[in-house]
């Protein structure tokens, strides 16, 4: 605290990303990251940017990429929003798109994000509990609100929510706008992106953060109606026209164009996370089932803060969250065969 903050900023709780250790030959299962790296196709049209071009600025619209999105996804470029990571998506769209007069609902268990842009735009939250199989109930969302955003597959708990109760959200509350976070749609789910046309209020969320192992990279869009996107430019508009720079706008691009990589990266993930769950419990512990690429488990017997520091002590990292209804559980991405193989064994030895 100092005496030169605002107001505002003495009262801001901020969010508190999993660690980025700086030692090396840690088995790192804690960030979601994808261990099979990028398509070598992204290094090279990076490595292609790197010239005298950098003197002058982007595109602030990022025409080609969205381009590029756009015929992936067989939607029109006019209804895609580009961000520096889907992070920077999110939080224009609760300045942008939420009604802030009223609560703005997401899960009581999730991405830990969302309370904090409430917190940064003086906005509501409203934590809707997920059944006690951790699963979204879709009639929960029948209530008086300013807009919903959940995650789908939801983080931490991995847990799917099939596409006709996704929809029944969106028929409850065709007044207000439904985001949802497909950060980690492509290990297994059905993305809601087919229902944008369908559904003016939908706004969908992605990253190449995750499925395309470009986390350092910070590319995130969204894809909804032109009207919702045109709101995101306002606001982007009146922040920061060019979050995205001439390095990320090539490699995002060339990454959508190399999809038998991408095919092969998400198959590699999702192979390993069937082994790991089968692993897990062998040894008594429980699984959430997961659409992503990581598992939410807790073991019948030894606590999950006992857990993490334990597979610490060996270099496994995984993510522990001491908060209430989930404190008993490790949130462990899916890594190489070998790095699952060192978790396996670190856990069997504790
Ligand atoms: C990882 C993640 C994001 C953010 O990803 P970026 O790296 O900022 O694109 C958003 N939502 C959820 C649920 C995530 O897990």
């Amino acid at each position: 605290m100092s005496k030169f903050w605002s107001p505002l900023v003495s009262s801001l709780v901020p969010y508190v990303p999993g660690e980025q250790p700086k030692m090396a030959n840690l088995v790192k299962l804690n960030t979601n990251e994808n261990p099979f790296g990028p398509s070598p196709k992204v290094i090279e049209a990076i490595q292609a940017e790197l010239n005298d071009s950098l003197r002058l600025y982007p595109d602030p619209e990022g025409e080609s990429l969205r381009q590029t999105i756009a015929g992936y996804h067989s939607v029109k470029p006019e209804q895609i929003f580009l961000g520096n990571g889907s992070d920077e998506v999110l939080a224009h769209i609760f300045y942008a798109l939420f009604q802030h007069g009223q609560p703005i609902l997401f899960p009581d268990i999730t991405y830990s994000f969302y309370p904090v842009y409430c917190g940064l735009y003086k906005i509501e939250g409203k934590t809707v509990p997920l059944t006690d199989s951790f699963e979204i109930n879709p009639e929960d969302y029948k209530q008086p609100n300013g807009g919903i955003i959940f995650p789908n597959p939801n983080a931490p708990t991995g847990r799917y929510l099939g596409l006709e109760h996704v929809e029944a959200i969106l028929q409850a509350n065709p007044e207000r706008v439904v985001v949802v976070d497909e950060a980690y749609i492509d290990f297994g789910g059905e993305t809601a992106i087919t229902l944008v046309d369908q559904y003016p209020n939908l706004l969908v969320s992605q990253t190449l953060s995750k499925a395309r192992s470009l986390a350092g990279l910070r590319v995130g869009f969204a894809i909804g109606h032109p009207d919702l996107i045109e709101a995101l430019n306002r606001v982007k508009n009146s922040f920061n026209s060019y979050p995205l720079d001439r390095l990320a706008l090539a490699g995002a691009k060339a990454a959508y164009e190399d999809e038998a990589w991408f095919r092969n990266s998400c198959e590699g993930v999702i192979s390993e996370r069937e082994r790991v769950t089968k692993s897990l419990e062998g040894m008594n512990f429980e699984v959430l089932p997961s659409k992503a690429n990581f598992l939410f488990a807790r073991h019948e017997a030894k606590s999950g803060d006992a857990l993490a520091k334990a597979l610490r002590e060996q270099g496994i990292m995984v993510r522990h969250f001491n908060k209430p209804r989930i404190s008993d559980f490790l949130r462990i991405t899916i890594g190489t065969p070998k790095q699952n193989d060192a978790l396996i064994r670190g856990l069997e030895s504790i």
